[in-house]
C-alpha cells in the first residue's frame, strides 16, 4: 500500500465514522446562523450562500450538541436559527424526530424482513410439507408394487 492509498483509506474510514454520529442538514435553504451569508433571491426569499457545513447529531445527549457548524464551530441555537413554530427549540437535545434518509432505508428493510418472517416462511413450509408427503406416498406405492411383483415371482419359483 502506498501513501496515497493509505490516506484515501483513512479518509474513507473517517467519513464512515462521522456518518454514524451526525448527518448534514445545512444547505441553501437553511445554514449556519453564525458564519453563513444570506442573499434575497428574486422572489423575495432569504437564501444562504455559505455556511452549509451544519451537522445534526443522532444522539445529542451523548455528543453534547444537537447542531454543530464545522466551519466556525458554533453549536445549537447559535448555529441553527429557531423558527417561528418553535420546532427547533423542541428538537434541541433530542434525537431527530424524523428519521433521516439513510436510516429510513434501513428501517424499511427491517420492517420488510419482519413481514416476510410473519407471512412467508410458514406458508412455504406448509407447502413444502404437503409436497414431501405427496412424494412419500408415491414412493410407498412404488415400493408396494415392487414388493407385490417380487412376491408373485417368489410364488412362481416355488411352484
Ligand atoms: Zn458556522
Amino acid at each position: 500500500m502506498n501513501r496515497l492509498q493509505a490516506s484515501m483509506r483513512d479518509r474513507a474510514s473517517n467519513n464512515a465514522r462521522e456518518k454514524r454520529y451526525f448527518y448534514k442538514v445545512g444547505g441553501p435553504f437553511k445554514a449556519c446562523r453564525n458564519c453563513g451569508t444570506t442573499t434575497v433571491d428574486e422572489s423575495g426569499r432569504v437564501r444562504y450562500t455559505s455556511g452549509f457545513q451544519v451537522f445534526r447529531a443522532y444522539d445529542p445527549s451523548w455528543l453534547g450538541y444537537t447542531w454543530h457548524c464545522y466551519t466556525c464551530g458554533a453549536m445549537d441555537l447559535a448555529c441553527w436559527a429557531p423558527d417561528s413554530a418553535g420546532m427547533v427549540e423542541a428538537e434541541l437535545g433530542h434525537p431527530p424526530s424524523r428519521i433521516p434518509t439513510p436510516l429510513r432505508a434501513k428501517a424499511k428493510y427491517e420492517l420488510r424482513k419482519k413481514l416476510v418472517a410473519l407471512n412467508g416462511p410458514s406458508e412455504t413450509a406448509a407447502n413444502e410439507k404437503k409436497r414431501l408427503a405427496g412424494e412419500r406416498a408415491r414412493q410407498i406405492e412404488e415400493l408396494e408394487a415392487q414388493l407385490a411383483k417380487l412376491e408373485t415371482m417368489a410364488k412362481g419359483a416355488r411352484v
